[in-house]
This record gives C-alpha cells, structure tokens and sequence, in this order.
C-alpha cells in the first residue's frame, strides 16, 4: 500500500468529540478517526495527535465571564488534558499503543513533554498524544500542532474539521463557491481565509509544512489523504495562485 506521508500530526479539535446534541463527550465521529489510525498505524504511518479543549473550555471564552485571561487559558489547557485522557482511553479499547504528554506539569495522569521520548515512541509506533497546549497562556492548539510538527519533523500537519475544506465563499449561503483543494500560504493570508489562528498559520508557513484541512466525519477521510486523493484543502508553498 503505497502513502504519500510518514509521519504526521493530526490536530482534533474538542469540538470533534462534542456530540452533535453537544454531549461534552461523545464517541460518534472519533469512533471512525480511531478506526483509520489504527488501520495507518499498522501500514508504518507514525502519528501525533494534538487535541484541543473546545468542546470543555476556551480562554477567550471564560474571560468573556469575568475570570482572569491567564487564568482561564490555564483551564482551557486543563480541558485538554481531560480530552487526552478521554482519547487515551479509546485508544486502549480497541489495542492501539499510545502515550499521552503532557507540556503542563500533571504527572501523575500523563507522562511530561520529552522530545526524544516522543521520537523514540513514534518510531516504535506508539500514537502520541499531545495535551496541555505549550504549557503557557495566549496560544491555542493550532500552535501547538505547528510546533510539534516541527519538533518531531513531520511531513504534514492535518487539520479535521466539521467542514470538507476551505471554500470561495460560505457554502451555507452560495451555491456557486467552490471548494478550492490546493491553496498557497499567501492565497490564504491574501483572501483571509479562515484555516487556523494567524501565529500557527506564520509558522506553518515559515518552517513549509503543508496544512491540510478536512472533514473529519466523513468515513475513512484520514486514510484516502495519506493515499493522495483529493479529500479536503492543502496549503503548502505551491506557486498556482487562485486570482
Ligand atoms: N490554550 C492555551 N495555551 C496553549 C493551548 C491552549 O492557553 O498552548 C488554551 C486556550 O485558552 C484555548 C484552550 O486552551 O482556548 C483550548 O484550546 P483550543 O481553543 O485550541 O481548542 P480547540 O478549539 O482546538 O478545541
């Protein structure tokens, strides 16, 4: 079986394991995503995921409330070490090898951020999980994913979303936009288009590693992109411009 990537980051935002009659916790979407993991994990792929808080807390929204912006972006880190837990569990259900780490000090529920700990897992074909954000304040997990796929060199950071990919205008309301599947970094920047907050998109682009954004409800989706099909959106620093 041939995949056009090797090791890559899989960034799940909280929102994924919210249910759709917003259940906190709910197994219906990630049910399929851990499916396909197992199935690439298997086929020599090495991956990390990167979850989000979302569905529990986020910073911007508790300081909306009143509480400390510090403050509440340190539960939102909080939420998603719960996120990692949950997701850990699921994974050791179904017998897929996984570590969870943890850049926030929680030691004595996940294992503390160690890079060549990580690398070493990854080889081995140890799923990575990664929770506590960067363990600071003012960024969110978007960062994160761009960080770590840096850090552990991966070819790709891909994104699942609730949407298919990243289209001309709102699908909800035209008709005739189109669902662009190539963009480059300044065609996002150019048109604003909305792929993940600016600091991670600039060092995306910064380090060149491609993006892909897609939907993760859609069954086998993670899968037919490490075969290359067309499946979602890839941001990369390809010179076809779309003016
Ligand atoms: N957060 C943070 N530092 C980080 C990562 C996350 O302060 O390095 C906080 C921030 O408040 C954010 C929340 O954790 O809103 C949850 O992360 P995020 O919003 O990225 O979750 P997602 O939208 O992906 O579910």
């Amino acid at each position: 079986m041939k995949f056009i990537y090797r090791r890559i980051v899989l960034k799940i935002s909280g929102e994924v394991i919210k249910s759709f009659n917003n259940n906190q916790f709910s197994t219906c979407i990630i049910r399929d995503i851990i499916q396909d993991i197992q199935y690439l994990v298997k086929h020599g792929i090495q991956i990390s995921i990167v979850i989000g808080g979302g569905n529990l807390f986020r910073g911007a929204t508790l300081s909306k409330f009143g509480i400390n912006r510090v403050t509440a972006d340190y539960i939102g880190m909080l939420s998603t070490v719960i996120n990692g837990l949950f997701l850990k569990e699921l994974f050791n259900k179904v017998n897929i090898s996984s570590c969870l780490m943890s850049s926030l000090c929680i030691n004595s529920i996940c294992q503390p951020y160690n890079l060549d700990q990580a690398l070493e897992h990854l080889s081995n074909s140890v799923v990575m999980i990664f929770c506590g954000g960067i363990g600071q304040p003012c960024f969110t997990t978007d960062s994160v994913a761009c960080l770590k796929a840096i850090e552990t060199r991966s070819e790709i950071i891909i994104k699942g979303t609730k949407v298919n990919g990243i289209y001309s205008k709102d699908p909800e309301y035209n008709q005739d936009s189109i669902l662009y599947h190539q963009l480059n970094y300044n065609d996002v920047l150019r048109y604003e288009f909305k792929v993940m907050d600016l600091t991670a998109f600039i060092l995306a682009r910064d380090y060149k590693i491609p993006i892909y954004i897609f939907n993760i409800g859609h069954n086998r989706a993670l899968r037919r992109i490490l075969r290359g099909c067309n499946e979602g959106t890839i941001i990369n620093d390809s010179m076809k411009d779309i003016s």
